[in-house]
């Protein structure tokens, strides 16, 4: 069994105060997600600064967490933004992140979604099938608009995660081989609608391991060479996202040694890097509250009946994730096994198993750590429950970021129709 730490383990919670969450949860009700805002600036300065002194940049992986305040605070610091739909390239540019440092990926674009980015001007397209290369030059030729462009190359290469979040095997969907990556750049480069700039992988995500990214990197890096002997314009080495952060007791990639592995393997290549962390910037600067409901025992099992379900969090239900939990008014001592679990009529529905907890009191407050990332970002409204509120801490203070959702959010598109 896992054992959880204090509320103040650094890595993990930042500078969040249980009092000042204590607070919010009286405030803004549960469940909750509190995103500390000055970690996330930390996260970003520490990335930025492990490539300091190389042209990069970074485009955070709005898909991680999308909430406006957040896309704006990252437009502060300078940032751009992976973008995986339509939708999320207006989020982006509402939250201010200037137009030609987005990136739009994706296996799956849509024509109206392709057109869309081309008015808009975008730095480029990450390509994934050769299908979708000639439906991004029709758009171009059509709209007389020429279409930058980047491939997403799949080096086959075990990134040693979980499978549903391994995206850089030759059975993944993702990307294309590198063969055929050579075909489709070189199709491009005759083409007068598409301008090949760029070149893409991105091998999955909770990365703990180097090797994998510096394998990738390095096979990657022989293709572009190559490229470059063709006379292409080759501009931007997008290496993706990935790193990983500590949930338990995960020991995860230093920036500084990701950053010096990469430039290592691009030894001879003038290159912009850019890099797309998502979970990497805001997992560890959020925490999600849920209120203690209720307790039982059956067979000597002990459950935990907590407001928050796996529509707010699916990581547990989805990914057998694991996410510390700690309450945020009891001590530590004298605690036992319990499973944390959600009002949803799901039995897959839990926060967490076999997590050592006090003895609670309906009315506790736990927070559940690590939740800045595919937290609220993956939630729905199962089981017909509103959407939790999300609440921003600078400096001390903490803010409503977005209102909770009500019933009558909830019926919206469908009333008008009885
Ligand atoms: C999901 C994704 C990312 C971000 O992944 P993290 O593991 O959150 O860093 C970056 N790039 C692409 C293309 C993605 O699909």
């Amino acid at each position: 069994m896992k054992n959880i730490g204090a509320l103040n383990i650094p890595e993990l919670c930042g500078n969040f105060d249980k009092a000042l969450l204590q607070k919010a949860a009286a405030q803004f009700g549960t469940p909750l997600y509190v995103y500390d805002l000055d970690r996330i600036t930390a996260k970003y300065e520490q990335l930025k600064l492990a490539f300091g002194g190389r042209k990069a940049m970074i485009c955070y992986a709005l898909k991680a967490n999308s909430n406006l305040s957040v896309i704006k605070k990252m437009a502060s610091l300078e940032s751009g933004a992976d973008c995986v739909s339509l939708g999320e390239i207006k989020r982006a540019i509402l939250g201010g992140i200037p137009k030609y440092k987005i990136i739009y990926s994706g296996v799956g674009k849509q024509e109206f979604e392709i057109k869309e980015t081309l008015k808009l001007g975008i730095l480029f397209i990450n390509i994934e099938s050769k299908e979708e290369m000639l439906l991004v030059e029709s758009c171009a030729k059509e709209l007389g608009i020429p279409a930058r462009i980047s491939v997403r190359v799949n080096p086959d290469i075990d990134p040693q995660t979980h499978p549903y979040i391994s995206t850089g095997l030759k059975e993944n969907k993702f990307g294309v081989n590198l063969e055929e990556a050579k075909g489709i750049y070189l199709y491009a480069h005759n083409s007068p609608y598409l301008e090949p700039i760029g070149i893409h992988f991105h091998i999955g995500s909770q990365l703990t391991k180097l090797k994998p990214v510096s394998e990738s990197a390095q096979k990657i890096a022989q293709l572009t060479h190559s490229l470059l002997a063709l006379k292409m314009d080759i501009k931007f080495f997008d290496i993706g996202g990935g790193i990983g952060i500590t949930y338990s007791d995960e020991t995860t990639i230093n920036p500084y040694d990701y950053a010096q592995a990469i430039l290592e393997e691009l030894r001879g290549l003038d290159l912009t890097i850019i890099c797309e962390p998502g979970r990497f910037i805001v997992g560890n600067s959020g925490v999600f509250l849920t209120k203690v409901l209720y307790q039982k025992e059956h067979q000597g099992k002990r459950f935990v009946i907590v407001d928050g379900a796996m529509n707010d969090l699916i990581r547990p239900s989805l990914y057998n994730a694991y996410h510390q939990i700690v309450p945020l008014n009891a001590e530590l001592q004298e605690t036992t096994s319990a499973d944390v679990v959600g009002p949803v009529c799901e039995s897959g529905d839990y926060l967490g198993k076999n997590i050592s907890l006090p003895p609670l009191q309906s009315g506790d407050i736990l927070a559940v750590l690590s939740s800045g990332a595919y937290g609220f970002s993956m939630s729905s409204n199962y089981n017909t429950r509103p959407r939790s509120a999300e609440v921003a801490i600078e400096k001390g203070e903490a803010r409503l970021i977005r209102r909770r959702e009500n019933f009558e959010d909830l019926i919206a598109l469908e009333k008008d129709y009885l």
